[in-house]
């Protein structure tokens, strides 16, 4: 597999994150929400380099079948522990694609009344947005490829990798 980005990449990166998001959140009440289960890897580095007070909840989402991926809905599996009212909840995914599940998740999160929210995603396929979504803090841009490592699957496999790479079904 051809590695996009190595162990150190990732970890340089992940540090300027936190860098950006520590600087920003200062005096706030910080929950990081991490959307299970692509999310974990990225989410477990990240707040090891946050030096600031937080708490940490999980979310995770399931698309519908296939045929309705592209109406956006997606089903909670399991919904979050922390009631949101005047947090300031950073919300943590590992790659925004067609921006459909980031927007549904926002859309929840947002009518719960958060003080802030605001998303930080480690990949961003920007070029196969099909519905606007905010990136406040974006690891890398990528192109349209499928990746995997670093968290990232493919049919469950791969989450493990230490670097990120290009998967290609042979
Ligand atoms: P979106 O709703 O933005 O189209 O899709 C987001 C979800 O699709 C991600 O959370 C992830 O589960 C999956 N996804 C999109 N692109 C990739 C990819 O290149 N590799 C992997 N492993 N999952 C991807």
């Amino acid at each position: 597999m051809e590695i996009l980005f190595t162990q150190q990449e990732l970890a340089r990166r992940v540090t300027e994150l936190a860098r950006a998001i520590e600087a920003d959140y200062q005096g706030k009440d910080l929950l990081l929400v991490g959307v299970l289960k692509g999310a974990v890897i990225f989410l477990a580095d990240l707040m090891r380099h946050l030096s600031l007070p937080l708490a940490v909840d999980f979310m995770a989402v399931a698309s519908y079948g296939a045929a309705t991926k592209s109406s956006g809905v997606v089903r909670i599996l399991k919904d979050l522990d922390t009631p949101l009212n005047a947090r300031h909840v950073l919300l943590v995914e590992d790659i925004v694609d067609t921006g459909l599940t980031l927007r549904y998740l926002l859309d929840v999160l947002k009518a719960r009344s958060p003080a802030s929210l605001k998303t930080c995603v480690l990949l961003d396929k920007r070029e196969r947005r099909q519905v606007e979504v905010p990136v406040d803090y974006c690891g890398f841009v990528i192109p349209d490829v499928f990746v995997v490592g670093y968290g990232l699957d493919y049919a469950e496999n791969y989450r493990q990798l230490p670097y990120i790479a290009v998967f290609r079904a042979t």
